[in-house]
């Protein structure tokens, strides 16, 4: 028997060893189950993926696997599936997927399973602790008192604040006595408050009816039209008999509105994985997600992996939100392995948006996916009045765009001397900044070509707040960009000071569009559109769209009425103007024609081959060596793009440049790539280079 194990190693294989000698002949082990090597000179641990009976490797070379670490899988069966799909799909290596789905705790060989004793205080440890006497042991006496509080607890909690000997002896008094785990906390639900509306329960109804199927369902509702109230309806009804439902949300610690929700509406079983969590949390997270006590996981991009043995619905709400795309490493979108992983469990989705993606209207215009309205509520605030500054007209004051402003901005830039992109002025560190490779130097006072003074130009958040202050020195100002938002707690710091009433004018960039509900704000000024109109990735116009759409949907919610301005150069520009005129909706089928006539997805299958060097030309020639490589695979339905430089041609000193790979069916991309990577794989770079391929790209440029 061979052991196939995935191991955390860029290599695209598995690694096959002999079952380890205390296996004995206790018979195949399970897939799914953690396995201890030896490599190299290190151990490692891997996740077991296949078994063999023989191995291309020759016999006196094979190794002996150490240790099996688990009885069973770590992960639910289909999520192991999905995880081995994934990899193919997306050409990743298998050990490093396991290794993006997997805790570290399970990574670094913690059990997968909660293996708990409860202790619990007995009469007589009660009566102990009560009886006044002599005391003769502090250190007993205290977990007598520490139990004392909590009536039982876990093995694990006593080791954490006491030594094992304590734990003993009031054993062998009989003080305290092992029991089973006290059955979980039943799940209570509390009732809604609100009585559906018919589009509501219309909707509730049909998502209800197809439970323990495969179905996809796009709930499209601006926000606010009761999207998170159709979810709670739909997932109590999934869970109603020990099942487990997943949300997956683009970032929750924008989002801490809707985890309370969940938790007042479910009593308990309401986990949240985040970024913010601990290791041991996350751990125990997983745990309670794997052993069905967690009932709700709420969680964002990786938690599309966790083990959930009773999935019975997901949802994935605003799925359009480009963070579902993971942009480095394995470069997967859960939005998409969300889907599969409900057809693998046979268990309906849910994806609720404002503004869905191109792709998901595709997929509900040809029924692959069924679309659900919800208006907005009566008794809503009237939609906001939008209109068009067109900026060749109206000059604005300093920071709001001006062309006088963007004159001056293209002749003052400073250039990142690592990276073919500006720095970023930060006024109050007295800094510049480049955003893509990290770089900062201080600000110079005079110009380094001409020796002018230099006065400080440019759109950004901090220019923008000054001129406001300026103008408006009554009004607090709260800023939410990416550099107020890095420090912990700052984010809800400003959402604090906004939903508070006591900051007055907000300024920030896309991150304010994602899932905050601001009732008072009355107007928006978009101040720079064009970024959007303009860019060379063929998704800019719709990331626009979806922006100016959510920000609109955000002004006027409470008793004010909205108002929503967005300053351009190019006020006729088509797309815009069916945006304006017809929403959101009129806007993507325009833009969903424009797509079809140029080839772009969701008519045509994508993936990219980046590549990065310090030696340009060297780079150069890996990319036109691999493009030779695909012409001689012969496929003629691939498209072989390339090479081109990226967007920031230079980062960190490194030359950064792509392919393109187009095809117009998945099934002919996935076996060109299959024949096509290791033929690349095989060539000779330059020292240094770095290459990755991503399947389904978000931005290509
Ligand atoms: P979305 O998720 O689309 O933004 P929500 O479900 O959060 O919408 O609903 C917005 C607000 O309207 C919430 O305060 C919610 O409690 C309330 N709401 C939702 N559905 C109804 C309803 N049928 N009747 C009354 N209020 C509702
Ligand atoms: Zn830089």
């Amino acid at each position: 028997m061979i052991l196939q194990v995935a191991l955390d190693t860029p290599l695209r294989r598995v690694f096959d060893y002999r079952p380890p000698t205390s296996l004995g002949s206790h018979g195949v082990p399970p897939l799914g189950v953690r396995v201890r090597v030896p490599f190299g000179r290190q151990q490692l641990i891997g996740v077991l993926v296949g078994v063999a009976s023989e191995s291309a490797v020759a016999p006196p070379k094979l190794k002996a696997a150490l240790e099996i670490l688990d009885e069973h899988s770590i992960v639910d069966p289909v999520t192991f599936d999905l995880l081995r799909w994934a990899s193919e799909y997306y050409h990743h290596p298998i050990g490093e997927v396991f290794a993006a789905a997997l805790p570290v705790s399970l990574r670094t060989g913690q059990p997968a399973l909660q293996k708990t004793e409860w202790w619990c205080l007995s009469d007589a440890g009660r009566r102990e602790l009560s009886a006044p006497g002599a005391r003769r042991a502090p250190q007993q006496r205290a977990l007598l008192a520490w139990l004392g509080t909590r009536g039982c607890a876990t093995g694990d909690d006593i080791g954490e604040e006491f030594k094992p000997a304590q734990l003993r002896s009031l054993a062998t008094r009989g003080w305290i006595v092992e029991a089973a785990a006290p059955a979980a906390a039943a799940m209570e639900m509390r009732p809604s408050e609100v009585a559906l509306t018919l589009p509501q329960a219309a909707c509730v109804a049909a998502i209800i009816a197809s439970l323990s199927t495969f179905a996809a369902h796009l709930l499209y509702g601006v926000t606010g039209s009761g999207k998170t109230e159709v979810y709670l309806r739909v997932i109590a009804a999934a869970i109603g008999e020990g099942g487990q439902a997943l949300v997956l949300v683009p970032e929750i610690a924008l989002t801490p509105q809707l985890v309370d929700r969940f938790r007042r509406r479910f009593s308990s079983g309401v986990v949240a994985l985040h970024s913010g969590l601990s290791t041991a949390e996350r751990r125990d997270a997983w745990r309670a997600a794997h052993q069905a006590q967690a009932r709700i996981i709420i969680g964002t991009r990786s938690a599309v992996f966790t083990s959930l043995p009773k999935l019975a619905l997901i949802v994935v709400d605003e799925e359009h939100d480009p963070s579902y795309k993971q942009h480095e490493g394995f470069r997967y979108s859960a939005r998409d392995l969300a889907v599969m992983r409900a057809r693998g469990a046979n268990v309906p989705i849910v994806l609720g948006s404002a503004t869905p993606s191109l792709e998901t209207l595709e997929n509900a215009a040809t029924a692959r996916y069924s679309k659900h309205l919800l208006p907005q509520r009566p008794g809503a605030s009237q939609a906001p009045r939008m209109s068009i500054v067109d900026l060749r007209k109206h000059a604005a004051d300093q920071g709001l765009s001006t062309p006088a402003m963007q004159a001056i901005d293209r002749h003052w830039v400073a250039p990142c001397a690592h990276c073919d992109a500006r720095m970023t002025l930060h006024r109050r560190a007295q800094q510049l900044r480049c955003h893509h490779c990290g770089a900062h130097s201080p600000v110079p006072a005079i110009c380094g070509s001409c020796g002018q003074a230099l006065n400080p130009v440019g759109q950004g958040t901090e220019r923008v707040e000054e001129t406001l202050a300026r103008l408006f020195p009554d009004a607090p100002l709260a800023r939410l960009d990416r550099d107020t938002a890095s420090a912990r707690g700052a984010v809800q710091t400003v959402l604090d000071r906004v939903h508070s009433g006591e900051a007055r004018i907000l300024v920030g960039t896309q991150m304010l569009t994602k899932g905050h509900h601001f009732p008072e704000v009355s107007l928006v000024v978009i101040v720079d559109a064009d970024q959007g109109l303009f860019a060379s990735d063929f998704r800019a116009t719709e990331r626009l769209a979806q922006t100016i759409t959510q920000v609109a949907g955000r002004a006027g919610r409470g008793s004010l009425a909205g108002e929503v301005m967005i300053q351009t150069e190019f006020p006729e520009h088509p797309l815009l103007n069916r945006l304006m005129a017809e929403g959101y909706e009129g806007f993507a089928v325009s833009a969903l024609e424009e797509r079809r006539e140029a080839g772009w997805p969701p008519y045509s299958r994508l993936a990219m081959l980046r590549a990065e060097a310090k030696d340009s030309l060297g780079l150069d020639a890996f990319l036109r060596a691999a493009v030779n490589s695909s012409r001689r695979l012969n496929e003629a339905a691939v498209k072989v793009l390339g090479p081109a430089s990226a967007l920031i041609a230079r980062r960190a000193d490194h030359f950064r440049a792509h392919l393109l790979i187009e095809t117009a069916a998945r099934s002919t991309l996935q076996r060109f790539l299959k024949d096509w990577l290791p033929q690349v794989e095989k060539l000779r770079g330059p020292p240094g280079l770095r290459w990755s391929i991503d399947v389904d790209p978000l931005e290509v440029d």
